[in-house]
């Protein structure tokens, strides 16, 4: 078979999650044409809610989608963090003029996972550069000097330009680019629902993130599309393991863990019939996943606990990064990679990392719960800005 000239295939993509679809409108942006492969047979997301922080706004603001992303989103005044077992407020974060004047001029906003992943849906369908094929599972890639040969499960071979792997946790691109077997079960579950509004007692809506911070739990809930409903996710310490994101959650097993915490969690979580649940894992941050003209993005590159609420924010840091660096060199694709993982690794690494520290903290007992309310509850909002100022003033 032919091959197809380097410098006019397209890129190829695998996965159509939202590190996928972002990526390939942001490279489209730039004038590339790609070919995104998605294994499902239709693009969806979870129903879930998900926090952007600020440092995605700033990116997102580059690709000209944020308003699209704030048109259907919530915008908190505040997050706040309480004592599960006595309903203290141990500390409330404004989320303001004044914080948003810190960061770059951008918002923190609550979105559900729907909205942000058909935003970057619709965006990549409206780019004539971008073609979206689904029930379409990649199996493997080889690569030559001027291009790559991916191998679809079916059998069939595409050539394209590069491969980007935006495969997610258990990316079969980062088997043979990193190798480095399964994602780190992390020994915590979450369990999620979304209600609608007029289905959460009125004395219990709050317009804020809300964070119970519980011995071995906590349970958040906030606003999702533009207040019209309501998410809530349940944390707890549990071995109990099943790959993916969508298996149902057995309430019993919640209860057992939140047993004694405060009447506005228990009424709350009484309301959920089904939940869903996500056994949370991550990886030990790499310094390299890249390889030649083959480089991984999002959870394929770095996943991460969800305790900063960043893994969607650095997988759409990263497509906007990528494009960019794409665009400056070419005819240069190893190097704009390796340039691209260059920028990427020490902060995705340190958002990983974090991540840990923040679950350990959140889920605190005894002693140790007891240092945290102490730390955290003399804090003004400038010093919690000052705190988390590597993560929210980048990329
Ligand atoms: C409980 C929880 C809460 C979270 N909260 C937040 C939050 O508040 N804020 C935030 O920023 N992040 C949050 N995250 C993290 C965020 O959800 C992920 O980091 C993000 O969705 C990763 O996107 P991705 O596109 O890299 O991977 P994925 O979303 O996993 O997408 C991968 C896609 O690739 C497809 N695929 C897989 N293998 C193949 C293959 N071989 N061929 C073709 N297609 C394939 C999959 O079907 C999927 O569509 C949270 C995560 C969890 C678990």
């Amino acid at each position: 078979m032919a091959r197809t000239n380097g410098t006019s295939a397209p890129f190829l993509i695998s996965g159509g999650g939202i590190g996928g679809l972002i990526a390939a409108y942001s490279l489209a942006q730039q004038g590339f044409p790609v070919r995104l492969f998605e294994q499902s047979s239709e693009f969806r997301e979870v129903g879930a809610g998900i926090q952007l922080g600020p440092n995605i706004f700033r990116v997102l603001e580059k690709v000209g989608l944020k308003d699209a992303i704030l048109a259907d989103a919530h915008v908190p005044p505040a997050q706040e963090m309480r004592d599960a077992l006595t309903g203290k407020l141990i500390t409330r974060i404004p989320l303001d003029a004044e914080f948003s004047k810190r960061f770059n001029n951008q918002p923190y906003a609550v979105t559900h996972r729907a909205d942000i992943h058909g935003t970057f849906l619709k965006a990549c369908q409206s780019s004539n550069l971008v073609t979206l094929e689904t029930s379409r599972r990649v199996a493997g890639y080889t690569q030559h000097p001027d291009g790559v040969t991916v191998t679809l499960e079916n059998g069939e071979t595409v050539e394209g330009r590069a491969l980007i792997g935006c495969d997610g946790m258990w990316s079969k691109i980062r088997e043979k680019v990193v190798g480095d077997g399964q994602p780190r079960v992390s020994g915590h579950i979450a369990y999620r629902a979304v209600l609608k509004r007029a289905d959460v007692p009125e004395d219990l809506w709050r317009p804020d993130v809300v964070l119970w911070a519980g011995p071995r739990t906590h349970f958040v809930h906030y606003p999702l599309r533009r207040g019209e409903l309501y998410n809530l996710v349940a944390v707890f310490h549990s071995d109990h393991y099943e790959e993916g994101w969508d298996a149902e959650g057995s309430k019993d097993l919640l209860w057992k863990h939140f047993q004694g915490q405060v009447p506005q969690v228990q009424r709350m979580l009484e309301r959920i019939e089904t939940w869903r649940m996500w056994v949370l894992c991550d990886r030990e941050p790499v310094k390299n996943w890249t390889d030649g003209r083959v480089t991984l993005l999002g959870d394929a590159a770095h996943p991460m606990l969800q305790y900063l609420a960043q893994g969607a924010c650095m997988a759409t840091e990263d497509a906007v990064i990528l494009a960019e660096k794409v665009a400056a060199r070419p005819d240069d694709l190893p190097a704009a990679f390796k340039e691209y993982q260059h920028d990427r690794y020490l902060r995705t690494g340190r958002t990983q990392i974090m991540a840990r520290f923040y679950g350990e903290f959140y889920h605190a007992r005894g002693v140790a719960a007891e240092l945290r309310d102490m730390a955290l509850s003399g804090r003004t909002p400038q010093q919690s800005y000052d705190g988390i100022a590597w993560l929210y003033g980048g990329p």
